[in-house]
């Protein structure tokens, strides 16, 4: 037994430090949060230590083993199926009480079972005094005192595992139920003795059966002789019923919450002069009944408004540096279709999205400060109020403000709710949340279509209408889908600290990767995709033959050019007087820097310098000036020319057809078949939006080695306006959730059909949404 691969599995109540403890052990870098449902898959890690190689299973926090949740059904399955060799219990010590009671579920199981006293610092903090050795003896297990995000106790801990493991021996535990119930554990265990193929312990499933246990007695009926022991549960059930006029499970329970209150008062000794915390002061001010809900938005407006603003400096640099390459490659490329892929496809695809990152990271860093704080469980609390009037319950909260940053972890952390009803509706709800990934195509249309003193609050309002929908649709399907009372708020106020910097790194790190990986993925395939479909196929067949038009313009173009300036001058060429050339090139001159410097050189200032040079030149000047006006004609006819052509060509292109398909249905939003394009292959991913504009608008413009933003051209669009902006990212926020989204619903639901659901329910509404934004907004203006 001594050298072997050891699995140890961390148990224990959500925020008790078990995710922070796995880090210390394994050296990963998962995320540490302040809230429960941060873990709610199961981890691994591998340590080893004295020769021997440590399998560590961080589980999903959860205060007891009854099942009620997914989260305990995860738990306790491990535990049970897998048989881990030593089950570490941390512990908050400054909430002895209360994670004591799982402490004890889990001695019930039968497996070896060491204490890590995490937190102590707190408690200590807090004048509780904690006698750990006789917490041990009571228990009859070993403690080890920790301090987790000090990595104080590491080692002890793994010491005690270690010794735990060798010793292979643990004491049985029997908590003492009563006579009445005891006798009836006492029935059961031996009645399934008689059963062959159990592997579980016998006391604990006799009492789980006594307890009703849905997923256990549902495993024993499908064991051979299972029905018969199911009857005679049944039977004992009704008879403590009548014994104790209430249901046995309770009974139980409330029998074990005595045993963990004698062991608490016996152990541990409050010191109640400390008085009032720091961290009670600041709750006094932050879940202030009056002040709370305003001071919450207040932070929130607050956050939105520094993603947007210091996040438009290094936003506006990266997309510069982007611009700047694809006009580089441009250049260096020949003309062909793989310049078109790597410039309009690639770079004006994933490009458009990479810049985004600065405000990604903000958004993220803000959130990790709200949690890691320890303000994110208070927002709960203060919001539970409103969450309770919709009938949700305010854990809802939590995932649903998880989904601020990314639907998929917000979809899963709905494990943590005890009822399935309130688990489906916010499910369904947390998409409505408006996630990092919508934040690019928000900052893209704020920019171009609203002026930086307003973008903060257009900016947060949209976040305000994803929130209001989000109750409002729970509101209805609580009504109508899933009605039923909702359950009390139990859910503890960790204490504030000061996060550290190492864990918001963490969380930074892991965000951008992700992030990027998708750039470089998803969204590079979408990209590829959307150019492919923007730029095939090639032999369109044009309305008109614009290379004529242009012929016809250049030929204009001669002919005026002999009559008004060749033949007065008895020329044949422009070029056969050197001099009117140069002086051609000259006003040119004038005018460039005019362009280029704008404000710089006034419209006076030129008219000076074009004096001076008529008076230095006066024959040939009115000659030169004709001339310089007449290539401008030309110049600009060709584009004109060129731009519809291209447009044209887009508008026959594969995406273009798709696009113009479903306009109808989109047009009274306001939404063209380019917006409509977009839609569509951003349901992939919400950020595909910017990059499928991207490629589009890159596509569409004439000359490649002068592009300009994507920002630009999008204000240069006459079908876009401020309202139109508005309404698709309104249209963005609430329509379909994307194919990762949907995929995790899919698996936490288990059902297709509400998958469909999702589906369904948010495009409609969002179309209608939409729909009442655009009209009103056009009766408005
Ligand atoms: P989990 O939910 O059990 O995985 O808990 P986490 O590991 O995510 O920890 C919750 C929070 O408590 C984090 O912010 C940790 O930094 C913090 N924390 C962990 N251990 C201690 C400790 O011993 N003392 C204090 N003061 N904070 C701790
Ligand atoms: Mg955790």
């Amino acid at each position: 037994m001594s050298t072997k691969n050891l699995t140890v599995a961390l148990a224990g109540n959500p925020n008790s430090g078990k995710t922070t403890i796995f880090n210390n052990i394994t050296g990963a870098r998962q995320h540490v949060g302040n809230y429960p449902g941060v873990t709610v898959e199961r981890r691994e890690g591998f340590r080893r230590y004295q020769g021997k190689e440590l399998l560590l299973v961080d589980l999903p926090g959860t205060y007891s083993l009854t099942a009620h949740s997914l989260d305990e059904l995860v738990a306790r399955n491990v535990i049970v199926n897998e048989k881990p060799d030593i089950i570490v219990n941390i512990l908050d010590a400054s909430n002895l009480e209360r994670n004591l009671y799982l402490a004890v579920q889990l001695l019930e199981l039968e497996r070896p079972v060491v204490l890590a006293l995490n937190m102590t610092d707190v408690a200590e903090e807090r004048g509780l005094k904690i006698n750990d050795e006789l917490l041990g003896h009571k228990l009859g297990i070993s403690v080890v005192r920790m301090v987790g995000n000090r990595n104080k106790g590491t080692d002890d801990l793994l010491q005690m595992v270690s010794d735990a493991a060798a010793a292979n021996e643990h004491q049985p535990f029997n908590l003492d139920y009563g006579q009445e119930i005891e006798a009836k554990i006492k029935l059961v265990t031996e009645a399934l003795e008689a059963l062959t193929e159990v592997k579980y312990p016998l006391r604990w499933l006799a009492i789980k059966l006594l307890e009703n246990d849905q997923d256990v007695s549902s495993a024993i009926k499908l064991v051979v002789g299972g029905s018969k022991i199911l009857s005679l549960v049944e039977q004992a059930r009704g008879e403590l019923k009548v014994v104790f006029n209430d249901e046995p499970e309770l009974v139980i329970a409330e029998s074990r919450y005595r045993f963990v209150g004698k062991v608490y008062r016996q152990v541990a000794s409050a010191n109640n002069d400390l008085g009032k915390t720091t961290s009670d002061k600041i709750d006094n001010v932050l879940t202030h009944r009056v002040l709370g809900l305003p001071i919450f938005f207040g932070i929130m407006w607050l956050l939105f408004n520094i993603v947007f603003t210091v996040g438009a400096y290094p936003q506006e640099w990266l997309e510069q540096g982007i611009t700047w390459g694809g006009a580089f490659l441009g250049q260096n490329l020949a003309d062909g279709a793989l310049k078109s892929l790597v410039v309009d496809g690639i770079i004006g695809g994933v490009g458009s999205v990479i810049s985004f990152l600065p405000n990604i990271l903000l958004l993220f860093l803000g959130i990790a400060l709200l949690e890691d704080t320890g303000y994110m469980a208070r927002a709960a609390f203060v919001v539970d109020r409103v969450m309770r009037a919709v009938g949700l319950h305010g854990k809802s909260f939590i995932p649903l403000l998880l989904g601020f940053g990314c639907s998929v972890p917000a979809i899963m952390g709905t494990r943590t709710l005890e009822n399935p009803r309130d688990r489906m509706v916010t499910i369904l709800v947390a998409p409505l949340m408006s996630c990092s990934a919508r934040l690019p195509v928000y900052t893209l249309l704020t920019a171009a279509f609203f002026s930086p003193q307003f973008a903060g609050t257009v900016l947060f309002s949209v976040y305000v209408v994803g929130i209001v929908l989000a109750i409002f649709m729970a509101l209805i399907f609580r009504k109508f889908l899933f009605p039923g009372a909702a359950e009390a708020f139990v859910m503890e106020m960790p204490p504030y600290h000061l996060p550290t910097i190492r864990s918001i790194f963490t969380h930074m790190w892991e965000r951008s990767v992700l992030y990027l990986k998708k750039a470089g993925t998803l969204i590079l395939a979408a990209s590829i995709l959307v150019w492919f479909a923007t730029n095939y196929p090639t032999n369109v067949e044009y309305s008109k033959d614009y290379d004529q038009e242009k012929t016809q313009v250049e030929e204009s173009f001669s002919a005026q050019v002999t009559q008004n300036v060749l033949i007065p001058l008895h020329i044949e060429n422009p070029e056969d007087i050197e001099a009117l050339s140069a002086l051609v090139g000259e006003i040119a001159a004038i005018h460039d820097a005019k362009d280029k410097e704008d404000q710089a050189l006034s419209a006076t200032a030129i008219a000076d310098k074009l004096d001076e040079l008529q008076q230095a030149k006066s024959v040939l000047y009115p000659y030169a000036m004709h001339y310089y006006e007449l290539e401008q004609e030309k110049q600009s006819e060709t584009e004109k020319i060129d731009k519809e052509q291209a447009g044209e060509k887009l508008a026959k292109s594969y995406a273009g057809q798709i696009g113009k398909t479903i306009e109808p249905v989109i047009q009274p939003l306001g939404f063209d078949w380019k917006i409509g394009v977009s839609l569509v292959s951003a349901m992939a991913a919400k950020e595909v939006l910017v990059s499928t504009l991207g490629t589009i608008y890159n596509v569409g413009e004439v000359d490649e080695d002068d592009s300009t933003s994507l920002q630009e051209a999008l204000a240069a669009d006459p079908a876009f306006s401020p309202l139109v902006a508005y309404c698709l990212m309104i249209f963005t926020l609430i329509y379909s959730p994307c194919l990762a989204a949907l995929a995790v619903l899919r698996r936490e639901t288990n059902s297709w059909k509400w998958t469909a659901f999702s589906f369904c329910y948010s495009t409609v509404l969002a179309w209608i949404i939409t729909l009442a934004v655009y009209q009103v907004g056009m009766m408005l203006s």
